[in-house]
């Protein structure tokens, strides 16, 4: 690919770790990133921060939300930022929200210690200029009928306006998968991506699957193909949840998660050359 510089490879053949509060991403650190679609109240997002801090490392929470519908819940806003920030001062996690639009830029990076593009914001190139221009470190999800090359581009345009933290996220392409699924899962992004660059690639398959009976076998495949992490849903009531319940993992389910997705991280760090 000719196209991209300072992304790729080429450019810097080192892997770049992005440091997001006190949590490492790539380089050989992998990173789970957990919690609920939405913030939607106070306790809420207490709860879940509570029942999966030890086990998760840096805490999620919508507080703008790209609905598919504008007759869907569209976030807290700003209220939501406070909740989430307090749920990850409460118990110790650094909190990751996305910004929809340049406007939300300043006040999420005044407050979270990083900063989401969605799916459907991934080619928004003055946002990405804007997130680019502040130091925050950025999670990068790929569109869900971007190309790699894409997405790769995407994260030249954050890169060349000044910040080179940044995370890329597979999470599902459109393909012709019906109903069983809600996108597909490309998991040969991973291996192809990091090939290409030095940045850290995480796996959503919580939105990649749409199922949260999807979600624990697609996060171990995520690793075993080397994913610097995963991003997970969680919510301690799926069926009451504001956004993505059907998607989401209770808290009990992701901390079973998170102890398998630890043993096959030792395992893949233990061997030596090829299975
Ligand atoms: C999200 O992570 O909350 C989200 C909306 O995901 P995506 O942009 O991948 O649809
Ligand atoms: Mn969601």
């Amino acid at each position: 690919m000719e196209s991209i510089r300072l992304v790729s490879r080429e450019y810097k053949p080192e892997d770049t770790v992005v440091t997001v509060g006190n949590v490492k991403i790539g380089g050989g650190h992998r990173a789970y990133i957990a919690g609920p679609c939405s913030v939607e109240d106070e306790g809420q997002i207490l709860e879940i921060a509570e029942l999966i801090s030890d086990c998760a490392h840096i805490l999620r929470g919508g507080a703008f939300k790209p609905r598919t519908s504008p007759y869907s819940f569209q976030g807290l806003g700003e209220e939501g930022l406070r909740l989430l920030v307090k749920a990850g001062s409460s118990f110790g996690l650094p909190v990751v929200t996305e910004v929809l639009s340049e406007a939300e830029v300043e006040l999420a990076a005044a407050h979270v210690d990083m900063l989401q593009i969605g799916a459907r914001n991934m080619q928004n190139y003055a946002l990405l200029k804007k997130v680019g221009a502040q130091s925050k470190p950025v999670l990068l999800k790929r569109g869900f009928a971007a190309t790699m090359e894409e997405l790769l581009l995407s994260a030249e345009y954050i890169l060349a306006a000044g910040n080179s933290q940044v995370v890329l996220c597979e999470r599902g392409i459109r393909t012709f998968s019906g109903s069983l699924t809600r996108f597909t899962l490309d998991l040969s992004a991973v291996p192809i991506l990091k090939q290409l660059t030095h940045l850290p690639v995480i796996v959503d398959p919580s939105h990649g699957t749409g199922r949260w009976n999807l979600v624990e076998p697609l996060a171990k495949a995520a690793l075993a193909v080397g994913a610097d992490g995963v991003m997970v849903e969680v919510h301690s009531h799926p069926q009451e949840a504001l956004s993505d319940g059907p998607q989401s993992l209770k808290p009990d389910k992701f901390r079973a998660l998170a102890a398998e997705l630890n043993a096959l991280a030792q395992f893949l760090d233990g061997r030596s050359g090829g299975i």
